[in-house]
């Protein structure tokens, strides 16, 4: 199973899209012991813990003795990387992958985490290559009205040093529309769908020219489903597989959603982790609509929550949807080069564990 763990609520920034700054007092730190969570993961036969926040690099040292009591775990890291650097060398190359936040450009970025910090990140990204890191590196952008997707995945992209293995990106569209849109419609129509075309018809021509499948975090598991037809359950794993564990010892479906009473399926000092399996799913418009068993349901957190109302559901569905489509029109390009032999199916099997990302922006 795998587990995010909230090392604590607070954050260092305060984004545009997110106020993770704004979480103060008390009831933001841990409030168990390492025996009790120890009592609770050492039940699960394969955990896997997802270090998370707030910003878990604030809290290094408990970091590195939830590392030192579960040497058999697998663990990942989300992390705005500002403090990345902070963590000793030893224990920052265990994590298998490590999801960097960075929006794109430096203007994107910067405008919406605050002055200085896409420079940060780089340096911080580059750091942990001098460092010897291998695992993955995933940029991991939030994208709202100041990204042009092409644009700024491209520069994600195109960067060497350092170089991302994986870019991955999730909409602006889970809290309420109110201050962080002035026209989602319009900047759907005008920039991010075209932009989704190209980014989609490029990634395949790269294919076809150098044999070089760009890490494009929402791209690669879709096109593995189209080849090989395997249907999908919720992708980010939330409520099947995959749960959060909050300062406070409750376990819920999300990481996002601890003030959500529905989202709340335990604790860890009276559940057992199989108890949790499958404990929650979609609800419609879910399990009927035409491209669930590629979908897989996007956010079970939207899903039952539905802050942007129906219409506004829907319309990030419209969103899915089209990335479906413009994939599904490369899929005979793709086929043609693994029929040739340039580039095997399993190239497309990404990620190799729950990495955090969501796949589906
Ligand atoms: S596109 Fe929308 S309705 Fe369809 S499965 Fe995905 S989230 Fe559910
Ligand atoms: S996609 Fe939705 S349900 Fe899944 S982890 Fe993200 S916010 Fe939670």
């Amino acid at each position: 199973m795998n587990y995010h763990l909230v090392l604590t609520r607070r954050c260092n920034l305060n984004c545009e899209y997110c106020h993770g700054g704004e979480e103060n007092g008390p009831d933001t730190e841990v409030q168990y012991s390492l025996d009790d969570l120890a009592r609770f993961i050492e039940r699960d036969s394969d955990p896997q813990i997802m270090m998370y926040g707030g910003e878990p690099t604030i809290r290094i040292p408990q970091m590195m003795r939830v590392m030192d009591r579960f040497p058999n775990a697998r663990f990942m890291l989300q992390t705005n990387a500002l403090r990345l650097n902070l963590i000793p060398p030893d224990y920052v190359k265990r994590f298998h992958s490590i999801l960097v936040s960075i929006d794109g450009r430096e203007h994107v970025t910067d405008g919406y985490r605050s002055r200085g910090v896409y420079r940060r990140v780089l340096e911080n990204v580059r750091w942990l290559r001098r460092v010897g890191y291998r695992g993955d590196i995933v940029a991991r952008m939030a994208v709202s009205e100041q990204t042009d997707i092409y644009l700024d995945v491209r520069h994600l992209l195109d960067l060497e040093d350092p170089r991302f293995d994986h870019i991955h990106w999730q909409l602006n569209v889970i809290w309420d529309a109110e201050g962080n849109w002035t026209d989602f419609d319009g900047w759907v129509r005008d920039s991010y769908v075209p932009g989704i075309s190209r980014l989609a018809t490029e990634w395949v021509d790269r294919m076809e020219e150098e044999g070089v499948i760009e890490g494009i975090v929402p791209f690669l598991p879709l096109m593995y489903s189209l080849l090989t037809h395997r249907p999908s359950r919720l992708r980010c794993g939330s409520g099947l597989d995959t749960f959060a564990i909050h300062v406070d010892g409750r376990i819920g479906v999300c990481p996002i959603s601890p003030d959500w009473d529905f989202s709340i399926v335990g604790d860890i000092y009276r559940t057992h982790p199989e108890e949790l399996r499958d404990i929650m799913t979609v609800d419609e418009p879910c399990p009927s609509c035409e491209v669930y068993w590629i979908c897989g349901g996007r956010c079970l957190f939207a899903n039952k929550q539905r802050l942007w109302g129906e219409s506004g559901f829907r319309k990030v569905c419209d969103t899915v949807k089209h990335l479906i489509c413009d994939l599904k029109r490369e899929v005979p390009r793709v086929r043609n080069l693994i029929g040739k032999g340039r580039l095997r199916k399993e190239d497309f099997n990404y990620p190799e564990y729950n990495n955090g990302c969501e796949i589906i922006p």
